[in-house]
């Protein structure tokens, strides 16, 4: 009775101050004073993907809680690497935060974990998965990869046509599953069929969709599928649908530590358990270089790096020269490029009614030019495999970017070995100390 009546306090009393939801584990005092609990997903250490222009993707007129809470804690000029914070623990929500505070109850949700010795210039480090793609990029090949959406209906027919188009061109492919939050086959299930046609697959895990009960089993099956790749995601809003219940029992970082904790120590991080095989997966994250002010992405990408990202896809780069002066150069100045894989989302636009949804996807930042570009030429299908060429050529020559990744927005594969053409026929490394403008690298890239 007691605790409920202080519970009911805290909640008025903090709910007035800091519109607080209670969670039990308060961490105000490490978040400027913003209740990260009133960010949509209940993300607990960073910004989502989708946020632009400071604004929040879910509730578009209210700004996002993450870069508020990066600006009220170390400005917009700090590149620290920010804490990793354990997800919350459920069962003490609704709780009194100043009660489990005097009895310790709360002590776990609220201390930061402590980031995996993963060594040092971890890009240089010997192969330490079974993925293709590890290999690839640890040979310096300036890689490719594209993604195949998933089914939605129970065949998979039409996949082995997509796949054919796709499976002698590029390092490793995406199965993309749930766009929007709407069902299809699983990411896992179709990565499982293209790792079948012997192409190096990565599937995409969701914290929008998984407990980490669920997640750590998507590890499992995977390994067990041949599955060797996984991108950890946060997963977009659904738009247009009813209205679910969303899952976010972790954030993207926490996907990211609990599968680098069964790789290097076999251990799965939530239950302390040792599991017999533990999957080796080569983790991969995404992120949003044109999130504003640019020192938010830049201190996100250090904690996934931190928590055991090896590679990271990026958002669509519409414009190359900008990805490079807002991000990749700070990306090298930091180093962080030492540590992780960075491949640029490449836009393949292929299609009008294409064209028309790229401006509400999540987080793209589209400029003007390139949707007046698209929209006014005669073949869009030309014209956007013309633009995703000169975007690839832009990036070869970009120091420190290890690779592409294309994102089709069209209904043919086919058209995706003609973007990456003149990749097939030069390999390139990438020098590192070059200084990129777009169309003239001051060092030429070399074979
Ligand atoms: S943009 Fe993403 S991280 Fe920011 S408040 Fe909205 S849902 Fe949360």
């Amino acid at each position: 009775m007691f605790a409920k009546t202080i519970a009911r306090i805290e909640a008025l009393v903090k709910g007035t101050l800091f519109d607080c939801r209670m969670c039990g584990q308060c961490v105000l005092s490490q978040t400027g004073l913003v209740c990260p609990m009133t960010c949509p997903k209940g993300l607990r250490n960073g910004p989502c993907g989708g946020t632009l222009h400071g604004e929040c993707e879910v509730l578009p007129d209210r700004p996002c809680v993450w870069v508020k809470i990066h600006h009220r804690t170390v400005g917009d000029e700090s590149l620290d690497r920010p804490n990793l914070l354990p997800s919350c623990d459920a069962r003490l929500q609704n709780t009194s935060s100043y009660l489990n505070l005097l009895s310790g109850a709360d002590k776990v949700g609220r201390t930061p974990l402590e980031y995996l010795n993963l060594g040092e210039r971890r890009t240089s480090l010997p192969i330490q998965t079974q993925s293709k793609l590890e290999q690839r990029l640890k040979s310096g090949a300036f890689v490719k990869t594209c993604e195949l959406r998933a089914p939605r209906g129970a065949s998979v027919d039409k996949l082995d046509e997509q796949a054919s188009h796709v499976r002698d061109h590029f390092d490793a492919v995406n199965a993309t599953a749930y766009l929007n939050a709407r069902p299809s086959l699983p990411s896992a299930v179709v990565a499982a069929k293209l790792a079948e046609l012997g192409i190096d697959a990565v599937c995409q895990s969701t914290c929008r969709d998984h407990t980490k009960t669920s997640f750590i089993a998507e590890l499992l099956s995977n390994q067990l599928n041949g599955v060797h790749n996984t991108l950890c995601l946060t997963g977009d809003s659904y738009q247009g649908i009813p209205k679910i219940k969303q899952v976010f029992d972790m954030d993207g970082a926490i996907m990211l530590y609990e599968g680098r904790h069964l790789r290097e120590k076999g251990v799965i991080y939530f239950t302390g358990e040792r599991v017999a095989n533990a999957p080796r997966t080569f983790l991969g994250a995404a992120i949003n270089p044109f999130t504003e002010p640019a020192n938010v992405p830049i201190r996100r990408l250090k904690q996934k790096a931190a928590a055991g990202a090896d590679f990271i896809q990026t958002q669509l780069v519409f414009d190359m020269q900008a990805f490079e002066d807002r991000f990749m150069s700070l990306v090298r100045q930091e180093k962080i490029h030492e540590d992780l894989f960075i491949l640029a989302g490449i836009p393949v636009v292929t299609s009008k009614k294409a064209l028309e949804v790229l401006p509400r996807i999540p987080g793209a930042c589209v400029p003007q030019e390139s949707m007046r570009r698209l929209s006014s030429a005669s073949s869009c299908e030309a014209e956007g495999v013309q633009l995703a060429r000169e975007l690839v050529e832009q990036a070869t020559k970009i120091p420190g970017l290890a690779g592409v990744h294309l994102m089709l927005f069209g209904p043919d594969h086919a058209v995706l070995p003609a973007v990456i053409e003149k990749l097939e026929s030069t390999p390139i490394h990438q020098p590192a100390t070059a200084s990129f403008r777009a169309g003239k690298a001051t060092e030429t890239p070399t074979v």
